[in-house]
């Protein structure tokens, strides 16, 4: 080709990311399977057993106020745990990291090329892995209720972390239902409400630079921790021990 024939502009080949892949639901197969679906019927009950006697000793000491407390301040955990989870699979490692790159960076990363794919996923499918992590530790708090049997403070850390670890593991759900376009109109009321992510206020985590509102169970905890610079903290106190952001901003 000659310099007169050639373009002016060399065009880059086609961003990979034109071809967004097509929706498809990541359903696990097999056993784990299996337990996807049996831990995500279990983990509600067994979260009811934990708390049962628990609840019995603030209502039998008249301090069940207490543990209504522990509702709004587990909320607010489980939105900051859940969003640091996030944010730490946003920014490190990569999908070929052993055992963590396919099973966590690598939905994590998709999510933010085919957002809509999550809303193909079944409830299982959704929240079933953090029913499966549920069932662990229920179990264990049950443990510590009957250990300590009329222990006011035991009782509070109970609620509270059983609280904490059911909003983050409703946290999928209430992310899948932020993509949705056909939510019920309970699903809806409640986002308006804001006591569960909404549409618009998770649409800011998705806006350029994608560096910010990485919180996903209410989203409460999105301007706080945006205002505190909260994950700058976090990454400049990982780069003084020689760990870096594996992504382009
Ligand atoms: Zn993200
Ligand atoms: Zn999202």
């Amino acid at each position: 080709m000659s310099a007169a024939e050639k373009p002016a502009i060399d065009l880059p080949l086609a961003d990979p990311h034109d071809n967004l892949p097509q929706p498809h639901a990541q359903t696990a197969t097999g056993f784990h399977r299996f337990l996807e679906v049996a831990c995500t019927f279990l983990f509600p009950f067994a979260l009811l057993v934990t708390c049962w006697p628990v609840g019995t000793t603030l209502y039998n000491q008249e301090l069940l106020w207490l543990g209504a407390i522990m509702m709004p301040l587990a909320w607010l955990a489980s939105d900051a745990f859940t969003g640091t989870i996030h944010w730490m699979f946003d920014t490190y490692w990569s999908e070929d990291t052993p055992i963590l790159g396919k099973n966590f960076v690598q939905p994590f990363r998709e999510h933010h090329v085919a957002p809509k794919n999550i809303t193909l996923h079944d409830i299982p499918s959704t929240v079933g892995n953090s029913c499966i992590l549920g069932m662990m530790l229920q179990p264990v708090l049950l443990l510590w209720a009957f250990l300590a049997p009329d222990s006011v403070v035991s009782a509070l850390a109970i609620i509270f972390i059983s609280l904490t670890f059911f909003g983050a593991a409703l946290t999928n759900l209430f992310h899948k239902w932020s993509h949705a376009d056909d939510n019920p109109g309970i699903v809806r009321a409640l986002q308006a409400s804001g006591l569960i992510l909404g549409p618009k206020h998770h649409k800011i985590h998705h806006t350029p630079p994608f560096d910010t509102y990485y919180c996903i169970t209410c989203g409460w905890m999105n301007p706080v921790l945006a205002k505190l610079r909260y994950f700058r903290a976090l990454e400049r106190v990982l780069g003084w021990v020689g760990i870096q952001p594996n992504i382009e901003r």
